[in-house]
C-alpha cells in the first residue's frame, strides 16, 4: 500500500459527493452547509469545502478529509475507509500491507460471500433444497425474495458444507473456522448449519458477515435459529438485517420500521412496506440506533405486544432518544407479530404502520390499562410506572406535555407529577446543556471572533484586500496567517487549496475554519466589500476601547503609587483615544 494509492483515490473521490449521501447540503457562498451529523443540532454548523476537500464542524468541532469522514461516520478505522472509497474511485487497491487484520476480514467476507452462494444454490437449484424451498413457499415467502434476500439451505449433513469449500474450493478449514461457518471438535471439522434455511445477515454495504439458521420443523430440543458466532466481522447487536435493501426506501420514506426477525421483515417487504429491517431480537442497541439515525429520523417499532414488547418499546425509546431518533410503536391488534399481519393482512399491516403512536403515549396508555386509575393505591402503581421514563425524556417541551398529560389522565396537579419525575432524573443530561458545553470548550474573546469573521470574509472575496487590514490584526493565530498570505500573494495569484497544502501543519486547521465560516449568514451588510469595511471599524474601535481600557488601569496604578507626571502623561493619551473614539460615532 503506498501513499500514492490513498492520494490517488482522494483525488478522484469528490467530498462533497460522499458527504452528500448523507448530510442534506445547502450552498454557503464557496462552502456547503448541513446539520452535522457527529452531534445534535437544529442549525446547520458543519460546513464542507469543495476547495479544501475538507469538512468541519463548527460546532462539535469534528473536521477532517474525506478519509476522516467515513471513518467517523462508519465507525470504522482507516483500512475500511480505503476500502469504500478505492471501490467508489474504481482503484485497485495494492494488497495492505501492515495491516493483517485487514486481509483476515476480506478472507472472511470472501468466505462468506461463497458460503452464501453455495447455500442459495442448494436452495433454489439442487435436489436437496426442494423440501426447504416447499417449506418456504408454505410460509408466503415468495420466489422473488429467496432471490432479494439471497435465502439458502444448509444441507442436513454433518460436512457437506466442509468438503465443498476445502476441496473444490481450496479453502483452508482455518479460514472457514475464523468465518464461524465450520466448527472443530475432537479434530473433526463440522458444518454448523445443517438442515436450515439460511439467512446470510450482511451490513449495509452488502459484505456478508456472518448467517442465521432456522429449521423447518421443530424436532428435539433444537434450537429454533442459531446464528454465527461473533467473529472478526461479525458483532452482535450491530447488524440490522434487511438494511442492504432497504436503505433507500428508509431514506425515501424518512423512517424505518424495525421488526424483530428476519421474517418479519420479509413479509413486510412483501406487503409493500418496504422501509423495513430486523433487529434480530427484541432490544434494539444503541450501535443499531445510531447506525439508522444515518437514513431516516424516526423509527416505527412492531415488536410483540406483550409485556415484554412494552419493556422492549421503553428500552427502545431511550436508546433512540440517544441518537435523536423519534421512536413510535406500531400496534399489531390480535395478530401475534409482524410476519403473521403482513401475509394475513398486507392492507392493514400498511395501514397500521402508519398510524404508529408516539413510544410515550403507547407506554403511558399500557400502564393505565394495567392498574386502576381511580384508587390511590392505583394512582400510586401509576406513578411508580412512569415517574422514572418520564424523568428520562430528554426534550424539555416532549417532557412537559407527558406530564401535563399523565397529570390530566390521573387527575392531580403538574406540580405533583414533576416532583415525583425530579426525583428519578435531577441529573437529566439535556441537549441544550450539551451545546452550552460545547460553547464553552470553544469560548474566544471578543477580538478572536471578530478577528477571525474579518479575515474569513477577505479570504472568502479577495485577499488582496489583506495589505490593507494587516495593521489591525492582533491575535497571534490570525496575525500569523495574514503573514502567510500576503507573503504568498506578494508572488503568485491566491490559489487556496495549493495554499494551505504549504501552510504549516499548526495553521492549516485555523486556515481552513476561516475558509468554511459560514459568512453569508452571519452577513449584516448588504454587500461583502461594505461588511469588510464594517468589520474593520468595529475592530478598530474595539482597538481603541482595549487602549483605553489599558491605559485606565495603569493611570489608576500610578495614582496609587503617587507618580502625579506619568500618570498625566497617560491622562492626555487617553483624551485622545477618546476623542478618536468619538470620530467612529
Ligand atoms: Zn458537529
Amino acid at each position: 500500500m503506498s501513499t500514492n494509492q490513498i492520494e490517488e483515490i482522494k483525488g478522484k473521490v469528490n467530498i462533497v459527493d460522499v458527504i452528500a449521501e448523507h448530510v442534506q447540503l445547502k450552498r454557503a457562498g464557496r462552502n456547503l452547509k448541513g446539520i452535522c451529523p457527529f452531534h445534535s443540532e437544529k442549525t446547520p454548523s458543519f460546513m464542507v469545502s469543495p476547495e479544501l476537500q475538507i469538512f468541519k464542524c463548527f460546532g462539535c468541532s469534528a473536521g477532517g478529509d474525506v478519509y476522516k469522514f467515513i471513518m467517523e461516520f462508519e465507525k470504522i478505522d482507516f483500512p475500511d475507509a480505503l476500502k469504500i472509497l478505492a471501490d467508489r474511485a474504481g482503484v485497485k487497491l495494492e494488497p495492505l500491507r501492515g495491516f493483517p487484520e485487514v486481509q483476515h476480514k476480506d478472507e472472511i467476507y470472501r468466505a462468506n460471500y461463497l458460503i452464501a452462494e453455495f447455500y442459495h444454490y442448494i436452495l433454489t437449484s439442487h435436489r436437496i433444497g426442494e423440501k426447504a424451498l416447499n417449506y418456504l413457499q408454505r410460509r408466503g415467502v415468495k420466489e422473488e425474495s429467496v432471490k432479494l434476500f439471497k435465502l439458502g439451505y444448509a444441507p442436513d449433513s454433518s460436512d457437506v458444507t466442509f468438503r465443498f469449500l476445502t476441496v473444490k474450493r481450496g479453502y483452508k478449514p482455518e479460514v472457514l473456522e475464523k468465518a464461524g461457518v465450520i466448527v472443530k471438535r475432537d479434530g473433526r471439522y463440522f458444518d454448523r448449519f445443517r438442515g436450515r434455511v439460511i439467512f446470510p445477515l450482511n451490513d449495509h454495504f452488502g459484505n456478508v458477515l456472518g448467517f442465521s439458521g432456522r429449521i423447518l420443523e421443530q424436532k428435539g430440543d433444537l434450537a429454533k435459529y442459531i446464528n454465527s458466532p461473533e467473529t472478526a466481522v461479525y458483532k452482535k447487536g450491530k447488524i440490522l438485517y434487511g438494511l442492504e435493501i432497504t436503505k433507500q426506501e428508509i431514506k425515501k420514506e424518512g423512517f424505518a420500521v424495525v421488526v424483530e426477525g428476519e421474517l418479519d421483515a420479509i413479509s413486510s417487504y412483501q406487503a409493500g412496506v418496504k422501509n423495513v429491517v430486523a433487529i434480530k431480537g427484541s432490544a434494539l442497541t444503541e450501535d443499531q440506533a445510531r447506525l439508522l439515525s444515518r437514513f431516516c429520523q424516526s423509527i416505527h417499532l412492531a415488536l410483540d405486544s406483550d409485556l415484554a414488547g412494552n419493556e422492549a418499546a421503553r428500552r427502545g425509546a431511550e436508546v433512540a432518544q440517544k441518537v435523536n431518533l423519534g421512536v413510535k410503536v406500531i400496534l399489531l391488534g390480535d395478530y401475534k407479530d409482524p410476519d403473521e399481519m403482513a401475509k394475513h393482512d398486507p392492507e392493514a399491516w400498511g395501514k397500521t404502520v402508519k398510524e404508529a403512536i408516539g413510544v410515550y403515549d403507547f407506554l403511558i396508555q399500557a400502564v393505565f390499562e394495567k392498574f386502576n386509575s381511580t384508587t390511590a393505591e392505583g394512582k400510586a402503581n401509576i406513578s411508580r410506572a412512569l415517574t422514572p421514563m418520564l424523568a428520562k425524556i430528554e426534550d424539555e417541551i416532549v417532557k412537559a406535555h407527558y406530564v401535563k398529560l399523565v397529570a390530566a389522565k390521573l387527575g392531580v396537579s403538574e406540580e405533583a407529577v414533576l416532583v415525583q419525575s425530579d426525583k428519578h432524573g435531577t441529573k437529566n443530561y439535556s441537549t441544550f446543556n450539551r451545546s452550552l458545553e460545547v460553547e464553552k470548550e470553544n469560548h474566544k474573546t471578543r477580538r478572536e471572533v471578530f478577528e477571525e469573521y474579518f479575515l474569513a470574509l477577505i479570504l472568502q472575496s479577495n485577499p488582496k484586500q489583506l495589505v490593507e487590514a494587516e495593521s489591525i490584526i492582533q491575535t497571534p493565530l490570525a496575525k500569523r496567517v495574514t503573514s502567510e498570505v500576503l507573503k504568498w500573494i506578494q508572488e503568485k495569484p491566491f490559489n487556496s487549496s495549493v495554499f494551505a497544502a504549504q501552510l504549516p501543519a499548526e495553521l492549516v486547521d485555523f486556515f481552513a475554519s476561516l475558509l468554511l465560516l459560514d459568512t453569508e449568514t452571519l452577513l449584516v451588510s448588504d454587500s461583502i466589500n461594505k461588511e469588510i469595511d464594517n468589520t474593520k471599524r468595529e475592530l478598530e474601535i474595539l482597538g481603541i476601547k482595549e487602549k483605553m481600557e489599558e491605559l485606565t488601569k495603569r493611570i489608576r496604578l500610578l495614582e496609587t503609587e503617587g507618580k502625579v507626571e506619568e500618570s498625566a502623561v497617560l491622562q492626555e493619551e487617553l483624551t485622545q483615544a477618546t476623542k478618536k473614539l468619538s470620530t467612529f460615532g
